[in-house]
């Protein structure tokens, strides 16, 4: 089959799928039947794949550019305002910065198909101060963050362009983002407030592209992040003695999760991350805190163990109060410090067939999996969403030592503009 006829081959099988689907996608039917009449003649695409292919030495430039620009949690403006200088120049509509700090552009439809959200995060783990220097070995740029998400940044970027370049006419419209908070303590602001207000009732897909390699996440790892605190007056530890201590409750609670049991499938992990408080040895302590993570792919199990961690909290306390005589009670205060909705979008959905489908077109196998990203939160809503790599080959991620392998990365621009265009349709 020549690689043209492939390309039709996929435009037609996406569009079999978008067809095929039942009440998972509400509201496309009309617009996934136009995706059938992808003219057999249409050379768009087949420009776009060369252009992409011949121009990712600029796609890689831009990488460069966009991570020496410092993006630490909270502190995504100056990155955010480079992409929006960029979108604009891409010649996109609509483009600005929303309420939280998103960077968005849009490129509209000729018809009224299916809106594709497709979005990297601008953030990084990196503190302030952090030089972000890339520098570049053959084909190996080394540098924080430059493939977890400079990768994925630019690879927005270019699909965008390749699209403007062989002016492409997408029945849907085609919505670029740049979102902030997607890291730890992010806790996925940027995204929660696209879907919660930006652009609320109006995406029908959402694919992130985050970090490197050519793998489809499709199934979104939840997490429940807590702080808790246990206090007390406080008070001398020998002429105090007999009143409740608040480490020792913190101790109680500690050894009640360590024994937890969860099971293996569907995967479900819990840990104690942070231990503080007390003032000295010869006293008990008026406060004590520690934070706990936990996860799951489930969203009952990740339900199932958040009760069995309140349990426990509440039992460590009744039993340090109990333990003594004492007029003085403790408290604990549970403060909640991240939630990742848990779900996932079917291996068998027509979002996750076209990922597979645009990946075997290009000769590559795109291996499914789970994860925690920009995803979770259009999957728990009930919105097909994947999290798809850049391409490339990425190395210690989160790490200072960050390297981004460019052998083969414009298999990923191309899977990404597939994608994208098989979901908005192609007139
Ligand atoms: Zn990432």
């Amino acid at each position: 089959m020549s690689a043209f006829a492939r390309v039709i081959r996929m435009f037609l099988v996406v569009a079999i799928g978008l067809l095929g689907s039942t009440g998972e996608v509400t509201g496309t039917e009309r617009s996934s039947q136009e995706a059938i009449q992808v003219p057999a003649d249409q050379p768009a695409v087949q420009r776009a794949l060369e252009y992409l292919r011949d121009t990712e030495p600029e796609t890689l430039e831009n990488q460069v550019a966009i991570c020496e620009i410092a993006a630490p949690p909270f502190h995504e403006a100056e990155r955010a305002e480079e992409y929006q200088r960029r979108l604009a120049e891409l010649g996109l509509e609509k483009v600005r910065i929303d309420a939280v700090g998103n960077a968005i552009g849009e490129r509209p439809g000729v018809g009224d198909g299916p809106t594709v959200v497709l979005s990297a995060h601008l953030d990084t783990v990196f503190p302030p101060g952090t030089d972000v220097t890339v520098t570049r070995e053959g084909e190996v740029l080394s540098g924080p963050g430059i493939g977890d998400d400079c990768r994925g940044l630019t690879v927005v970027l270019a699909v965008a362009r390749a699209m403007q370049e062989v002016e492409l006419e997408t029945e849907g419209t085609v919505i670029f983002v740049g979102t902030v908070g997607e890291e730890g303590v992010g806790d996925l602001r940027g995204v929660k407030h696209l879907f919660g207000d930006e652009l609320e009732g109006r995406v029908d897909y959402f694919i992130s592209i985050d970090g490197t390699g050519l793998g489809v996440t499709h199934r979104a790892v939840g997490s429940h992040r807590y702080e808790v605190t246990y206090k007390g007056p406080g008070g001398h530890s020998y002429g105090a003695f007999g009143m409740p201590n608040p480490i020792h409750a913190l101790g109680r609670a500690i050894g009640k999760i360590a024994d937890f049991q969860v099971p293996r499938q569907p995967r479900v992990t819990f840990s104690v991350g942070l231990v503080e408080g007390g003032t000295s040895v010869n006293s008990i302590a008026y406060e004590t805190t520690m934070t706990v993570d936990m996860r799951s792919e489930s969203v009952e199990e990740l339900g199932e163990i958040d009760s069995q961690f309140r349990e426990a909290v509440q039992a460590a306390l009744d039993e340090e109060n109990s333990r003594w005589e004492s007029d003085v009670q403790l408290e604990v205060e549970i403060v909640s410090i991240g939630v990742r909705p848990a779900g996932q979008t079917p291996a068998d959905s027509t979002m996750v067939q076209a990922a597979v489908e645009a990946a075997g077109f290009l000769g590559v196998e795109a291996r499914l999996g789970g994860g925690s990203t920009d995803s979770n939160i259009p999957i728990s809503m009930g919105i097909p969403a994947i999290t798809i790599g850049g391409g490339g080959r990425g190395r210690g991620g989160h790490s200072l030592h960050e390297s981004f392998d460019a052998i083969d990365s414009h298999l990923g621009t191309q899977r990404a503009f597939l994608l994208t265009s098989a979901l908005a349709g192609v007139r």
